[in-house]
């Protein structure tokens, strides 16, 4: 998914334009995370402390680091983690950033207005599961693997 690639690409290489950034440049904006109000926005913010990614990433299929700095040198997932679930988790991790950032500009350009992380949730599953059940290398792992396909849902 070109697009999820894409924003997770951004945010692994902490080029996101978070708050804490618009403020380096010198614009006048509230430092504060429109996604909890407790916390200034910056990409550590929204991936590691976070409440609402927290949300999202309790709920991942794969266990995967809460630690945003350890997540940008490569070490995502804890654990030995098999190959299926590796792909799994990384395509969750990418849709959930993706869906996460997309809440975060939804809020700030909708002020009032709002989607739950249990709603995120659902979409971001949803949007999982349609790109794995697309994906014939993938249909073929999951026979061989037949306890990941609940992991899904
Ligand atoms: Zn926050």
């Amino acid at each position: 998914m070109p697009k999820c690639a894409f924003f997770f690409w951004l945010a692994i290489k902490n080029r996101l334009l978070t708050k804490d950034k618009m403020r380096l440049f010198e614009m006048q904006v509230d430092p504060r995370c429109v996604l909890c109000n407790g916390g200034l926005e910056s990409s550590h913010h929204l991936f590691s402390n976070c409440p609402f990614f927290a949300a999202l990433r309790a709920e991942s299929p794969v266990q995967f680091n809460a630690d945003w700095d350890l997540c940008r040198t490569g070490a995502f997932f804890i654990g030995n983690t098999s190959r299926i679930k590796k792909r799994i988790g990384g395509l969750f991790i990418a849709v959930a950033i993706y869906h996460t950032w997309k809440e975060r500009n939804f809020r700030i350009h909708n002020v009032g207005k709002h989607n739950s992380p249990s709603r995120v949730l659902l979409r971001v599953k949803e949007m999982v599961r349609e790109r794995l059940f697309s994906c014939n290398s993938f249909k073929r792992m999951a026979a061989n693997h037949p306890g990941i396909i609940p992991l899904l849902y």
